[in-house]
C-alpha cells in the first residue's frame, strides 16, 4: 500500500495526523499487538465518540470533514498495523456519538450532505452483499505502466484520460526533435486490470424512523420517511431486516434510483452508515 505523500498535506491535515497517531499510541497499541497473526481481513475498530473529543484536532474533523477523519484515521491506523505485521485491513467505526448528532429522518434535506448524523430505525429491507470497484487500476497496453483512478459507487467506471508514461516518451521525442512535425498525442488505450483493482462489499438498506420513549419502548415506526443507506466491510451481514437499531453514518446524496437517463438532475439522501448500536435501554 502506497503511503500518501505528508509533505503534501496541509497544517489543518498535519494537525489531524499527529492527533491520531496520538490517540492509537495513547489507546490502541495494545489490541493492535494482539491481532497479529489473526487471519481476519477486516478488523473494525469500536472508539468512542467522547475519545475522539478529547483531542481537539480530531473532534473538528469528525464534525466539518468526516472523511477525511476517517481516511487519515485509516493511513495511520494502517502504519501501525504494518509496524507490528498484523495482515487485516482497519476500519474506524465511531460509537455512542454525542447526542447533538440526534436527528429524525424526515428533517433531513439536501443542506445535510456530508453531515454526520445519529437516526434510530427499522430495518425494513437489506439487499444481498455485492462487491464495487473502489480503485481501479488500468494497465496502459502500450507500455505496460498502471494508473490508478478512484472510483464513485453506482456511477460510471471512470477511466485515465492519458498514460503519464506515453505522455513522457513523446515529449522526450520532441525535445529531441526526431519526428518534430508528426508527433501527436498517444491515445489512451487501457485495459482495466481486475486483479489489481480495489473492491468493496456493500450492502444497500431501506430503513424508516423508530421512535422510541424513554423507557426504550419503541412507540412509533414511520413508514413514511423512509431512506436508504449502504453498509460496508465489516458491516455486511450484521443487519437483520424488521430490526430496530441506531445508525450513525454521513449523508451522502444519490442519483435517483429509478433514473432513466444518465444525466437526471433527480437526487435522494442516503446514509453512509459509520457505525451500528444496538437500541437497548434507548431513552
Ligand atoms: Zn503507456
Amino acid at each position: 500500500m502506497p503511503q500518501e505523500h505528508e509533505i503534501d498535506l496541509d497544517p489543518e491535515e498535519q494537525a489531524i495526523l499527529r492527533a491520531w497517531r496520538l490517540l492509537v499510541s495513547e489507546h490502541y497499541l495494545e489490541d493492535i499487538q494482539h491481532l497479529q497473526g489473526n487471519p481476519g481481513i477486516i478488523h473494525g475498530f469500536e472508539i468512542a465518540h467522547h475519545l475522539i473529543c478529547q483531542y481537539e484536532d480530531l473532534k473538528i474533523a469528525f464534525h466539518l470533514k468526516p472523511t477525511r477523519f476517517h481516511d487519515l484515521g485509516h493511513q495511520v491506523m494502517r502504519e501501525q498495523f504494518d509496524e507490528h505485521m498484523v495482515r487485516m485491513r482497519p476500519v474506524i467505526r465511531v460509537v455512542e456519538l454525542d447526542t447533538d448528532y440526534r436527528r429524525r429522518i424526515d428533517t433531513l434535506r439536501m443542506r445535510d450532505r456530508n453531515q454526520v448524523v445519529s437516526i434510530t430505525v427499522k430495518i425494513n429491507d437489506i439487499s444481498p452483499a455485492y462487491g464495487w470497484v473502489t480503485e481501479a487500476v488500468y494497465e496502459c497496453k502500450r507500455c505496460k505502466e498502471q494508473t490508478t483512478i478512484k472510483q464513485r459507487r453506482a456511477r460510471e467506471r471512470e477511466s485515465p484520460s492519458h498514460c503519464e508514461a506515453c505522455f513522457t516518451r513523446m515529449l522526450k521525442r520532441l525535445d529531441m526533435e526526431e519526428e518534430p512535425f508528426a508527433v501527436r498525442p498517444p491515445r489512451p488505450n487501457f485495459v482495466m486490470s481486475s486483479e489489481h483493482s480495489n473492491y468493496e462489499d456493500v450492502q444497500d438498506i431501506h430503513m424508516c424512523q423508530a421512535v422510541f420513549n424513554e423507557k426504550g419502548e419503541l412507540v412509533h415506526v414511520s413508514d413514511e420517511d423512509e431512506m436508504v443507506g449502504i453498509v460496508s466491510d465489516d458491516l455486511v451481514g450484521e443487519l437483520v431486516k424488521g430490526t430496530c437499531v441506531r445508525l450513525n453514518g454521513i449523508v451522502r446524496v444519490e442519483p435517483f434510483p429509478n433514473r432513466t437517463f444518465s444525466k437526471d438532475t433527480r437526487r435522494i439522501l442516503s446514509l453512509q452508515v459509520l457505525s451500528v448500536e444496538p437500541l437497548e435501554g434507548e431513552a
